[in-house]
């Protein structure tokens, strides 16, 4: 399998899996180098470590050919997974459904600015189309779990403006959490002329009261930390 990563820390067993069907242009992980894995060794990690939770995460892991098999066999030694996907395959969530905890998905912006989406993910026309499609199946499937959706703030695309285009697809969820973007060097690339966290913390607070009639649980990460209104 291809990773970008792998790792054992607070509380939590992180694969981090290389190759995305889209082509985000802020997206650091797609430009990371991968190591190849055979599927025994993360499972004979996973068996070493005490630790229950694991996030299957990335880049895009519902690409890889023995993603199925693998969570099959963590759920078989007991252990908790949770799955994050952009929402292009829900076919993979629907399959993987029985052997998950729960499932992270990112909504980007809102699904009736095709627009948006298209300057969002590198994808084309038709393709965002049909992504706003594949992502209502994905969100359908996920809800019925625990669900975080999670939000990378960009302003020009996400505001108190698009917000409530954005709330309806946001009912049903565990928790929803909002990323102030370019606040941590590590999850992002400048775009749209951003080096610095952008929007300020007040209007990821704003957003934040925004959302949370909506969900139990708001989680807002940024420059200033994290915090949880609920
Ligand atoms: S930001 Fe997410 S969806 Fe976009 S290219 Fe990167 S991993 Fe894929």
């Amino acid at each position: 399998m291809r990773l970008i990563d792998i790792s054992d820390s607070r509380g939590q067993i992180r694969l981090d899996f290389a190759g995305c069907n889209m082509r985000c242009p802020y997206c650091v992980h797609i430009h990371r180098p991968m190591k190849e894995w055979p599927m025994e060794d993360i499972v004979e990690f996973a068996k070493s470590s005490t630790t229950e939770n694991i996030y299957l995460g990335g880049a895009e892991p519902t690409l890889q050919n023995d993603l199925l098999e693998l969570i099959r066999q963590l759920n078989a030694i007991g252990k908790k997974v949770i799955l994050k996907s952009n929402g292009l395959k829900p076919d993979v969530l629907k399959k993987a459904f029985s052997y998950v905890e729960g499932f992270v998905l990112e909504i980007k912006a809102p699904h009736d600015d095709i627009p948006a989406i298209m300057e969002l993910t590198g994808l084309s026309e038709e393709r965002s189309k049909e992504y706003v499609e594949l992502m209502h199946q994905s969100l359908e499937i996920a809800r019925k779990k625990w669900l975080r959706i999670w939000i990378r703030v960009i302003p020009e695309y996400v505001n108190v403006d698009t917000m409530p285009h954005i709330l309806p697809e946001l009912k049903g969820a565990s928790e929803v959490m909002l990323y102030q973007f370019m606040s941590n060097p590590e999850f992002d690339l400048p775009f749209k002329g951003h080096e610095e966290p952008v929007p300020p913390w007040s209007e990821i607070r704003a957003l934040g009261e925004m959302v949370l009639p909506e969900v139990p649980l708001v989680r807002l990460v940024g420059s200033r930390g994290k915090t949880v209104l609920k």
